[in-house]
């Protein structure tokens, strides 16, 4: 008999429709190591009674760690990668009874916005939510692409990816599901293959919110095998905030609504100019009648974050991607240093490549003070103007910085020096969301992807909540003119996921 795994897959994917592959290659069901395992597992932690997620299918992004099945980032430089252990993210799930029904197909190490940079052998991943014209496929954004498919087209219950500048909301919007991005350091990270520590979350693609916010709770707890994972004593701290924050809230709410008291802010900074998407005045208007209040916020430095993403995201990942050359992970062996460098010529793809030359590039003595350390500042003036649009408090935050001080644009200048600490303050008026289009636009057609300043463009209103740290949910909200779905982003201060939810589930 088969696996219940395999026939939910096979039902959907033959069903009614053109099937719409989202899950590894070389065959769609290849990501089931083995039916038997897989049952034991299940069995094993089904014996529980109080689990939340008993019979739940659960896909996950190719670079997260299973230990039955490759851990191949779709690269080929991993194609032979296993894993002897579980990320965290999955012992978590599996301890709540949940089944891992795949793996999903993503950019090369995350890096892309449409899931197309990916290794031979691999078929593209079309959209499959919205109108089907087989002529000219939309792209399913990226780089959790596969993941937001596989969602979409009903092959699983929810979906993991990973969100570095915008990788599960962007094919959230894209794909018509709800795609989190929690705060930087809740979900542990251990077992997750890294593209830019500094920046890199687990995120969660569901149909609804309340899906969402169950998986998150699952992952949301302390790992002291991720050692950028913050501690209980720091999650108190930001509850004992949330509650005081939402007691606040009801106490000089007015009269009733589901948003009472609540204010949203719209940043100037994402009102752009048709054809791009911008928030439709019904929806505010909706917002409104729920007792919400609208304001507009500025965000100067959101429009300088695209450059300084790509500039932080691709220097890290220079220096992460350094450990692959057939030594260690995957099966090549290189034959010295003539040998590391065809395994890497021949297993990293094309946009990979750019990435580490463009990251080195940014960390090389001669470049580091007027790229790298700008981006630093640039992060730093971004996450002082979030602290002082919120009314609530960053409930962690100093800041001890080395990069107090502007850069100088002269290259020779020596770095900025140390200054005093400094608390992050909250703005008494300020807002407690931020409300805008996920993206610039609805799925893009495959066609029209092809350049890398046309991708790069797609992340403008995902990067500044991943510079931030800030949770984000983009949620979908309707269908555009030509018939694509829609989606909002919704993000808060840091460890507030619950307004998120609370203003996400208004919309949804
Ligand atoms: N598109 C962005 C990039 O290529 C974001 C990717 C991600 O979040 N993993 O870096």
């Amino acid at each position: 008999m088969l696996h219940p795994t395999r026939r939910l897959l096979r039902h959907s994917l033959t069903s009614g429709r053109q099937p719409r592959v989202s899950v590894s290659q070389p065959t769609p069901y290849s990501w089931v190591a083995s039916d038997g395992l897989l049952e034991a597992e299940v069995k094993a932690y089904r014996a529980s009674t109080c689990q939340s997620l008993v019979q739940r299918h659960i896909a996950i992004k190719e670079n997260i760690t299973y230990r039955h099945a490759p851990t191949t980032c779709s690269s080929a430089i991993l194609k032979d990668f296993n894993s002897d252990y579980n990320a965290t993210c999955v012992e978590l799930l599996l301890h709540q009874g949940a089944a891992i029904c795949g793996q999903t197909k993503m950019d090369e190490f995350g890096m892309g916005s449409n899931t197309t940079h990916l290794p031979e052998g691999y078929t593209p991943v079309y959209n499959p939510g919205g109108p089907v014209d087989d002529d000219a496929p939309r792209s399913v954004g990226g780089s959790s692409g596969g993941s937001a498919a596989a969602v979409a087209e009903g092959s699983c219950w929810a979906a993991l990816g990973t969100d570095t500048g915008g990788s599960v909301r962007l094919p959230a919007s894209y794909c018509g599901v709800v795609g989190l991005k929690p705060s930087y350091r809740l979900i542990s990270r251990f077992g997750v293959v890294s593209y830019a520590d500094s920046l890199d979350c687990v995120g969660i693609l569901a149909r609804d919110i309340s899906i969402a916010s169950q998986i998150f709770s699952t992952l949301n707890h302390p790992d002291p095998r991720d050692m950028t994972n913050v501690s209980s004593v720091t999650r108190q701290r930001a509850h004992a905030l949330l509650v005081q924050h939402i007691e606040e809230i009801q106490r000089h709410g007015g009269p009733k609504g589901a948003l009472q008291g609540y204010r949203i802010g719209i940043p100037n900074q994402t009102r752009l100019p048709s054809p791009h998407l911008t928030i439709p005045s019904e929806l505010v208007s909706y917002l409104e009648s729920q007792r919400a209040t609208v304001v507009s916020v500025d965000i100067p430095s959101w429009t300088k974050t695209l450059p300084a993403y790509y500039v932080l995201a691709s220097a890290e990942a220079s220096s992460n991607l350094a450990r692959y050359g057939g030594g260690f992970f995957g099966s090549a062996q290189p034959d010295g240093e003539e040998g590391r460098r065809r395994v890497r010529t021949e297993g990293f793809g094309r946009e990979v490549k750019k990435r580490l030359l463009a990251g080195t590039y940014a960390l090389s003595a001669n470049q580091f003070d007027n790229t790298y350390l700008k981006a630093l500042y640039l992060r730093r003036t971004l996450r002082r103007e979030f602290d002082s649009i919120f009314r609530i408090p960053h409930p962690v935050r100093s800041y001890p910085s080395v990069y107090e001080s502007a850069p100088n644009s002269d290259t020779t200048s020596s770095p900025p020096r140390p200054s005093s600490t400094s608390t992050a303050t909250s703005a008494p008026d300020g807002v407690d969301v931020l409300l805008h289009p996920t993206a610039i636009s609805t799925a893009p057609p495959l066609s029209k992807t092809l350049s890398s300043e046309s991708e790069y463009a797609q992340d403008l209103l995902t990067v500044p909540a991943s510079l931030g740290g800030l949770p984000c949910m983009s949620v979908p909200a309707g269908v555009g003119s030509d018939g694509w779905p829609i989606g909002m982003s919704v993000s808060s201060q840091w460890g507030m996921e619950q307004l998120v939810f609370d203003v996400g589930r208004v919309i949804e």
